[in-house]
Order: structure tokens, then sequence, then C-alpha cells
């Protein structure tokens, strides 16, 4: 089958929800992959930040063989053990207390939303749900996340949305003119990612986490986008020296599978009881073995490389000095690259895609969130793409 028809079929039998690339991506090895025509790519998107360990990498290759070889599924009414190991991990690496999961990151907010809600709601009452979220924020897509994105292009056509959100900008002054009596939490990721890259001020953060406990407010993170080793710690919050109550994840968790979730701290471990949430799929065993092994794979000297990889990629960007790009920004493997007047960063980037480098935008510029087990090499042969396609005016 060829790339005709692949796009024939989709657009016979697919809902025409997304604006794809013209490739059709067929098989690869850690950051280089190969369309059904055997054209080689290298991968600094990692499909949109997912493949944190790259494609088809032997060790999560076997756990997943392994699992899915033993037990599926068992649903929630049962104990397994990978998703009781993973929360083990996630919980002795990033000191938190306790973990679910669901599987994505929009049911990972918003089992965190409902976390902040009902710890509200237990301690003083109705009358006090009010999610603080920041302007250019995303969130995710369901109802209720797109409620809580900060992005006004998100708030159309599916109305009504969820009540129970207000936005502010990432000022401490913006935060107080927002709040309210009817406060209940703070929901922020510290990487703005799909709104354009833009790490927040570690001294608001701090002041945040700060006016949060004074007034009872539960900190949110969402760290569906930069968890698990993609700003170059575990979670990004470990290096913006502040604990939140709820923490979400998915993305890159499972190196490729669908799964997503929140660790909570101690204070909030006691907040959903029995039928209070759910998920069918939750914690399902073979997403929780490719998580394990993700972990496994990403040991603190991988990810430790993660802020060195991501150092030597924007320096060799900049040192290029290529009159269509601007400032690079991000933390780790997460990067913006600013694109200069008179471009657009959706045909630079279909411009990068086309001649073999898989990336992204983000916001008006590019973004590059590239395995974070990339290979000096395939780094250096993902940059000689860039050059070489955005030399050419
Ligand atoms: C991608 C993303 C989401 C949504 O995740 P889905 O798995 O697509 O539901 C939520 N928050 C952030 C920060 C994201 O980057």
């Amino acid at each position: 089958m060829d790339l005709e028809q692949v796009q024939q079929l989709d657009r016979q039998y697919g809902v025409q929800a997304y604006s794809r690339n013209p490739i059709a991506l067929d098989h690869g090895q850690g950051a280089t992959l190969y369309d059904l025509g055997g054209r080689r790519y290298i991968d600094f998107a990692a499909g949109i930040g997912v493949l944190s360990v790259g494609t088809a990498h032997p060790r999560w290759v076997a756990a997943v063989t392994e699992q899915a070889g033993k037990l599926a599924h068992s649903s929630n009414l049962y104990y397994t053990r990978p998703y009781l190991d993973l929360a083990q991990r996630l919980c002795q690496r990033s000191g938190l207390a306790a973990a679910f999961f669901g599987n994505s990151g929009a049911e990972a907010n918003e089992g965190a939303i409902k976390v902040a809600r009902k710890y509200s709601f237990d301690k003083y009452g109705a009358g006090r749900g009010t999610v603080l979220t920041l302007n250019n924020s995303f969130h995710g897509r369901t109802i209720t996340t797109l409620a809580a994105t900060g992005q006004d292009a998100f708030h159309q056509y599916f109305f009504p949305f969820t009540e129970g959100f207000r936005r502010a900008e990432p000022t401490l002054d913006s935060i107080q003119e927002a709040a309210g009596h009817d406060v209940c939490a703070v929901l922020v990721e510290l990487v703005q990612g799909e709104g354009g890259v833009y790490p927040l001020d570690r001294a608001f953060v701090q002041a945040l986490a700060q006016l949060c406990r004074e007034r009872d407010w539960l900190l949110l993170v969402d760290e569906v986008q930069t968890g698990v080793g993609r700003t170059g710690s575990l979670f990004c919050f470990q290096q913006y020296g502040v604990e939140p109550d709820v923490c979400s994840f998915a993305k890159g968790v499972a190196g490729g599978l669908p799964m997503g979730g929140f660790l909570v701290n101690e204070k909030c471990r006691q907040v959903l009881g029995p039928g209070t949430h759910g998920s069918t799929f939750g914690g399902n065993p073979v997403c929780a073995a490719a998580a394990c092994a993700v972990l496994d794979i990403l040991d603190d000297q991988t990810i430790a490389q993660v802020g060195e990889k991501g150092a030597y990629l924007r320096g060799k960007i900049g040192e290029m000095g290529l009159p269509c790009l601007g400032e690079t920004r991000g933390m780790g493997l997460m990067i913006g690259i600013e694109v200069a007047q008179g471009y657009s960063n959706k045909q630079l980037c279909a411009r990068l895609n086309q001649a073999g480098l898989l990336c992204l935008t983000a916001g008006a510029g590019l973004r590059l969130l590239p395995p974070l087990t990339i290979t000096q090499e395939e780094m250096d042969q993902g940059l000689a793409v860039l050059k070489q396609e955005l030399s050419s005016n």
C-alpha cells in the first residue's frame, strides 16, 4: 500500500479531525523512522512527546510482549502487579504519596480537578469549586479540560462548557485579582507546551505555591508534557523547588502505549474513596509494564543527559544563524524555536517533515520533543536536515 492509497482510505473512512503531514510511517528504531516507501526520517517529535525512549527500544518491546502474553487486562475489580510496581516507583522517585492511573492527559487532568473539588467540598462544603488556570495554557480536549484551557480558540462550538474555571496571567498580582472565596485550586503547566514552550518564572511558581498553602488551595501541576524526564528531571516540579498537591502525567509515561494518571501528596491521598472515581482501562497491565520499562531505561544518568542534549541542540540551532529562525526556549528536550517575521511556523514545519525531520509547531513557533534516548548521531543527522532545508530561503 502506498501513500496515495492510505490517504484515500483516510478520506473515505476517517473523521477528518486532523491535518496530517503527507507521510505514512511504518516502522523504526530509536529516533530513526521509515515510511511505507522505506524513506528515512529523524524523529524530533516523538509522537508529540510520547515516544520517550524512542521507537522499538528492545527492553520496552520485551516488557510489553511478556506482559501481553501473560495478562492483558483485569479491570480494577482485581489487583495486578504491574500498576503497583509502577505506582511504587513513581512515588519513590517523585516524593509524592500515591498514584491513580487512567489513559490520557485530559483524563488525568479531569482526575486532578476532581481531587481538588472533592478536597474542598469535604472540608468547606459547596461553593468552592473554582479552579484558576493560566492564559495560554493547554489542558486537554474534553469539555472540562477545554474549559480549563486558557486559550479562546478552544472555547468554540461545544457549548455549554463546564463551569468553575477562571483565568489569570502568570503573575501573583493577576492571580490575586482572579482569586475569590470560591477558589479551591490552581492548575498550571510549568512549561506551557502547546502554547509555545514558555517556562514559568521560578519565583512566580514558588510564590504561587506559598499562596496556595495560605489559602488552602490545591496546587495542581499538569505534567502531561513536561513529565517523565522531558525537562531534565523525572518531573519538572523537582526543578522548581515546589511540591504539587496533585501532579498529572501522560504522554511519555508508557513510551507509546496509552496511559495517563496523577500522583497526589500525603494531604490528598484519602480524597478519592471507593466509588468516587474510576477508569475501565486504568492501570492496564500491559501499559503499566511498558511504563515500568520506561522508568528502568530512564535512570538518573539518562535523565541527567536530557539537559545536556537539549543545550546541545539549542546551541547548534543558534550557531546556524538561519534567517527564518529566532531565539530558542525551553527546558531539557522540550524546545521551542521562534520563527522570524514573514515566515509561517506551519510551513517551515511541513517543509522539515517533508525533508526528513519530524518536528512540531507550538504557539507561533516550532517545537522539538525528540525521544529522550536520542543518540548523538541522530541529533547531528536531524540538525543537518534542518540546516540544509532552512538554508535555502
Ligand atoms: C497533550 C496535553 C494534554 C492532553 O493530553 P491527551 O492525552 O491528548 O488528552 C494535557 N495537558 C498538556 C500539558 C498536554 O501537553
